[in-house]
């Protein structure tokens, strides 16, 4: 194993134990489950039960609904009779926040419970308190005690549990000795875990959700590796991206982290959260699951026999430790296996690369790419008959006949790709045209025309070259392809310093082909800018954004590419390609990696039975009067509960806290209390002001 995944060049799915939600089973290569969260009051039971059906008759394979208090706890079993005299045997989950009583209740109804470690037994006060060693393992007995009878109580009835880590709500605890960091995730998750296996408790599943995919890739990552390091097996996965927001913006953040990590094989449930109601999460999970339906390579499957073995060996391996230890010695094992949680190194000398944090490849500058240049956008036009100024409008470019100016917006394309077209009018001064070798050459205008050429046009030392910029199409790997000379291409790369590499691949898991080409040409040393070329073959606009932001989206996470370029490539020559959409989705992709910021960032939760206001409509009225505010993220949460916590790092704060009350936040801080829902979208404008973040639209 590649420490964190079956393989990093080629499609393999993570070998997990088998957990059994109800009749469902999850993970051990079952078929990757859908679910969603339902946003009713959990005592409305006919709400609760019509809107799950609503979700079942989308696709969701489980349902979760929060149980806040007992009183919720125990509706659950209302919810639970009135969906099985429909009909629907679908599992239930119970989502559990602060509150152990509610767990230990809604445990014995339903067929899991998703616990917070965050949360569960620490209240959060975002204080950054000093642990000594014997403080800090006498909070980890406190939680030892609180949750192991819910532990028993799982056991005793079959319930499976998901441990939920969220990247905003870690425990003072955790936050003091790893801070608000994947590797402090991952503890947060650990000591819950140690203490179930102690109880001989397996049936579980687990997450590690932020806001930032980011974040939350390295987190799963790191979760593994310390799960091998640590346990010798791996439970589970259940993938999220926490209050992706909605519409295209919240499909392609919940699409990159989600998708990245499937392409590395690892996760067996999704869930995507969206600022919408909760059936329309469903078709986007079934869009980004179908892309590994069948995966390529799928071990053998001995099912519960297998997990059952493993589990038999731990256990031995745990009693011999039992029996030869006394429980002083097991504290500080605990203690010195939660100080010396692995944070991948080692990796690197494998690895041109780190899976666990962000480090963008090192290149070479060559015009505006590569370097410290944003990644660039290329916009491929070259389907377009003859190219007219209108048509740049689509990708952020309006001409005024006026003042007879372009006026350019922040989501401005920096090349368009024209294939064999000379433009006939004066091109906005930021913009660069890329188009083929033959009219390259006839092109008057050498600092705005840049070649293309295929892998045989490069090599050859016949065909002229640009002083200025080049591009190389490189395939990699694609089955059915002739063998490129990759040899003799990185020869001449590593002596060029005025060519840009475009790298594709036809493959059905292209990422895998892709990264490979990168970690080849990495190890030989050629630091050319890199374009990643993503084409989408889909009738469906929908489905092509799942597949751009998986494609693309897993490859920037890891800190490869200095440009990216979507093209639609439908068989159908009815279908028009809506080049407004894919310029979006591709500054979308690159906002949602981090890689370049050039619109406002939303951090909205998906609601649910705790929220307070109307979210959706709430979220789009601030979005309305906010949405030029390059670079700010605010956070649009529906209760006081778990709002604050799990904003992470939004730059100001509109949470829901009590019918009609609206509290305001910078950063963590509370700067505003219970202003009245009327007036609060405005209260927030003038704190955007009062901290200069405010421009006029
Ligand atoms: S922040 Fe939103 S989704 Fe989370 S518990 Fe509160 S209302 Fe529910």
């Amino acid at each position: 194993m590649e420490i964190y995944a079956e393989s990093l060049t080629e499609y393999k799915r993570l070998a997990t134990l088998e957990v059994k939600v109800g009749d469902l089973l999850l993970g051990d290569f079952n078929p990757i489950r859908i679910q969603t969260m339902t946003t009713t009051d959990t005592m409305d039971t006919i709400a609760t039960v019509e809107q799950s059906i609503k979700c079942i008759e989308a696709g969701s394979e489980l349902i979760r609904i929060t149980a806040p208090s007992k009183n919720e706890a125990e509706n659950l079993l209302n919810i639970k009779t009135e969906l099985r005299k429909r009909g629907y045997n679908i599992p239930i989950v119970a989502d559990i926040h602060f509150t152990p009583n509610a767990a230990e209740i809604a445990a014995r109804i339903v067929e899991k419970v998703r616990v917070n470690p965050g949360n569960y037994v620490d209240k959060k006060k975002f204080e950054l308190l000093e642990y000594s060693d014997a403080e800090y393992m006498e909070e980890i007995e406190r939680i030892r005690y609180r949750f192991t009878p819910l532990v028993k109580i799982c056991k005793e009835y079959g319930t499976a549990m998901r441990i939920g880590t969220n990247h905003g709500s870690l425990s003072d605890r955790i936050m003091s000795r790893y801070g608000d960091t994947p590797i402090g995730m991952v503890e947060s998750a650990m000591e819950f875990l140690r203490i179930a296996e102690s109880e001989n408790y397996y049936n579980i599943v687990l997450s590690m959700k932020s806001s930032n995919p980011q974040v939350m890739v390295q987190a799963y990552r790191l979760l593994i590796q310390n799960m091998h390091a640590e346990l010798k097996h791996c439970y589970p996965l259940h993938l999220g991206v926490t209050e992706a927001g909605d519409g295209e913006d919240g499909r392609i953040k919940s699409a990159i982290g989600i998708g990245t990590l499937l392409e590395d094989g690892i996760g067996d449930t999704i869930r995507v959260s969206l600022t919408e109601d909760p059936e329309l999460e469903i078709p986007v999970c079934r869009n980004i699951v179908k892309r590994y339906s069948q995966p390529p390579q799928t071990p053998p499957k001995e099912g519960l026999a297998k997990t059952q073995s493993r589990v038999n060996e731990f256990e031995d391996s745990l009693e011999n430790k039992k029996a030869n230890s006394a429980t002083n010695e097991r504290k500080f094992e605990l203690a010195e296996s939660s100080k010396s949680l692995s944070k991948g190194e080692g990796f690197r000398e494998r690895q041109p690369y780190s899976p666990f944090e962000y480090k963008r490849r090192e290149t070479f500058e060559v015009n505006n790419i590569g370097a410290k240049h944003v990644p660039v956008v290329i916009a491929d036009l070259h389907k377009i008959d003859k190219i007219k100024p209108e048509d740049l409008e689509a990708i952020g470019y309006t001409y005024d006949i006026v003042t007879d100016k372009w006026n350019i917006s922040d989501l401005a394309a920096d090349y368009i790709f024209t294939a064999d077209q000379l433009i006939d009018f004066d091109l906005p001064g930021t913009l660069k045209i890329i188009c083929y070798y033959n009219l390259w050459l006839a092109s008057a205008d050498k600092e705005k025309y840049f070649p293309i050429f295929d892998e045989q046009q490069y090599l050859d030392d016949n065909i002229s070259k640009s002083f200025v910029t080049n591009f190389v199409m490189l395939d990699c790997y694609s089955e059915g392809y002739p063998e490129i000379d990759l040899e003799k291409i990185i020869l001449k790369l590593r002596q060029d310093k005025t060519s840009v590499i475009c790298l594709s691949s036809t493959n059905k898991n292209s990422v895998q082909s892709i990264r490979r080409m990168f970690i080849d040409l990495s190890q030989q040393e050629v630091k050319n800018p890199i374009v990643i070329i993503t084409d989408g073959t889909n009738e469906s606009m929908d489905e092509n954004l799942i597949h751009y932001a998986v494609e693309a989206g897993a490859l920037l996470l890891d800190g490869f590419g200095d440009g990216i370029c979507l093209g639609h490539r439908f068989a159908e020559k009815k279908v028009t390609t809506d080049y407004k959409l894919l310029n979006s989705i591709a500054f979308g992709i690159l906002q949602a990696s981090r890689t370049r910021i050039s619109k406002t960032e939303y951090i909205s939760c998906p609601s649910c039975g705790r929220t307070l206001f109307d979210l959706q409509e709430t979220t789009s009225r601030i979005r309305a009067v906010t949405n030029h505010l390059k670079g700010v993220k605010i956070a649009i949460m529906g209760c006081i509960v778990n709002g604050p916590g799990e904003m992470a790092d939004a730059d100001f704060g509109y949470v829901g806290s009590g019918p009609g009350k609206i509290t305001l936040y910078k950063g963590k801080e509370i700067v505003k209390r219970a202003v009245s829902e009327d007036v609060a979208v405005s209260e927030l404008i003038n704190l955007i002001k009062e901290n200069e973040a405010w421009v006029e639209p």
